[in-house]
């Protein structure tokens, strides 16, 4: 059994676009703002002209942590493994998880990029993996 996120009507157009290989990140279209999570309006103007961008996928590790028992039972066959905090090529921070490398291996500063899995039918996820 897969887990998935919910998907809104705010963040439909992240899951759309990880369908199709690609990351975007919501941007404010007054003042050049790129947030994610998404939100209703800029936290830093409160613009609400909002669109998204696509992003490189490229990024570092900032933190990460190692789990060893599963927060969920689906997850269970997959501990353990690795939650990062990444800092994107161009600025805004996601959390993922890491794939490509045994998980104690990932450490803080490790260059990294987007690859998407799709885990059900209709619902791929971003990972990031390290970079050559
Ligand atoms: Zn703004």
């Amino acid at each position: 059994m897969a887990v998935v996120p919910g998907m809104t009507e705010l963040t439909a157009p992240y899951w759309e676009a990880a369908r199709e290989g690609r990351l975007v990140i919501q941007e404010c279209r007054s003042c050049g703002q790129l947030s994610h999570p998404p939100l209703p309006a800029c936290p830093r103007c409160h613009g609400r002209d909002l669109g998204w961008r696509e992003v490189s996928g490229t990024g570092t590790v900032y933190t990460y942590t190692l789990v060893r028992h599963p927060t969920h039972f689906a997850f269970a066959d997959q501990i353990p493994y690795a939650i990062a905090l990444v800092e994107l090529a161009e600025g805004p921070w996601l959390i993922t998880g890491i794939t490509g490398c045994p998980p104690d291996e990932v450490r803080a500063g490790m260059p990294v990029r987007a690859v998407f899995r799709e885990v059900t039918d209709g619902v791929t996820l971003p990972y990031f993996e390290p970079a050559p």
